[in-house]
């Protein structure tokens, strides 16, 4: 028998949850039994303006159709964080899991981009992420318990034409999760990533309907909540997640090639003659193809390097 995963007493933040993926998960929650607060600064795609009908409506929606309690927050998570996480403890006096979703785009090419453009990008997915989980670290160690789910995108991983700053921060909250990850571990605060691809005012312009048709927001929801619940042991780890095809990405390392140090003989030269063996994906009797998850998986490439 299924265990039925409850957040009954739990406190969620999420931010920009006033529509797209962060709404369906508030309801979700809510559902569940969570006290949730809404934060949402309720500005357009790029971030421009601000309003606070965007989070009410979501909270109203909760408090009709589910009966539990949700607080409304219109604070940019650029700039006061800490009185998103001020309003989960004068609403509900805890917090227990934080999902940074909130998100803006100001997509052109490189070549055109505008200092202005990385800028606001990198400020909200990025330093947005870092401020609101800076301010509940210190409730999470104190209670010995935490959960956070940072929103990346395929974007991030592989890269997409003209969201050289989208790219960019969402690929920092990869290397931001695995170093909270490491550090949270002890205090049962875990920390992942999801790479999301849904329906959304984000999407709907470029991908062709009878794509978006297939990528409800409802079809992300289950594994933010798998990953928020106090069962789950998960951290440090990377899912896509798109139309109900949920999989895990990780890092590969080839199995490479141990070049003799000598300067004599250890030359770009010698690269260029040993290429295939560098990129080469498949194991060798001496080096295997590996997973690293840590740092001292790197170590021990090195120490592998230096007997030679
Ligand atoms: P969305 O535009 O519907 O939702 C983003 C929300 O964030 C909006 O309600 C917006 O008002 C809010 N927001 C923006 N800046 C904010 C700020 N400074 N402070 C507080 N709230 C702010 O888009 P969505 O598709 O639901 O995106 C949610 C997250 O998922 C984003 O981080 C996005 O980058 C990521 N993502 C989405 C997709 C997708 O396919 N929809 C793919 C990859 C990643």
């Amino acid at each position: 028998m299924t265990e039925n995963l409850s957040f009954k007493d739990k406190v969620v933040i999420i931010t920009g949850a006033g529509g797209g993926l962060g709404r369906v998960y508030a309801l979700e929650f809510a559902k569940r039994g969570a006290n949730v607060v809404v934060n949402d600064l309720g500005g357009s795609l790029g971030g421009e303006g601000h309003n606070s009908r965007a989070a009410d409506v979501v909270v109203k929606e909760i408090q009709e159709k589910y009966k539990v309690r949700a607080a409304a927050n219109y604070d940019s998570v650029t700039d006061n964080a800490a009185g998103i996480v001020k309003t989960a403890i004068d609403s509900f006096g805890r917090v227990d899991v934080v999902v940074n979703n909130a998100g803006i785009l100001r997509d052109s090419s490189f070549a055109k981009m505008q200092d202005a453009a990385f800028d606001a990008v990198v400020d909200v997915h990025l330093n947005g992420a870092y401020k609101l989980t800076k301010a509940a670290w210190p409730i999470f160690k104190r209670q010995n318990f935490g959960r956070v789910v940072n929103t990346c995108s395929p974007a991030g991983l592989y890269g997409n034409f003209g969201q050289a700053n989208y790219s960019a921060a969402k690929l920092g909250l990869v290397g931001f999760s695995e170093t909270l990850a490491k550090e949270g571990y002890k205090s049962n605060i875990f920390v992942n990533c999801i790479v999301p691809l849904a329906r959304s005012r984000m999407t709907e312009r470029i991908i062709p309907p009878h794509i978006l048709k297939n990528l409800a927001p409802e079809k992300i929801a289950p594994m933010v909540l798998y990953l928020s619940h106090e069962s789950t042991k998960v951290t440090n780890s990377i899912f896509e997640l798109a139309a109900g095809y949920y999989s895990q990405i990780r890092w590969e390392r080839s199995s490479g090639q141990i070049f003799n140090p000598d300067p004599k003989t250890f030359t770009s030269e010698a690269i260029l003659n040993q290429w295939k063996s560098v990129v080469d994906y498949h194991d060798k009797p001496f080096n295997k193809v590996t997973h690293p998850i840590q740092l001292s998986d790197y170590n021990a490439l090195i120490t592998k390097a230096r007997q030679l």
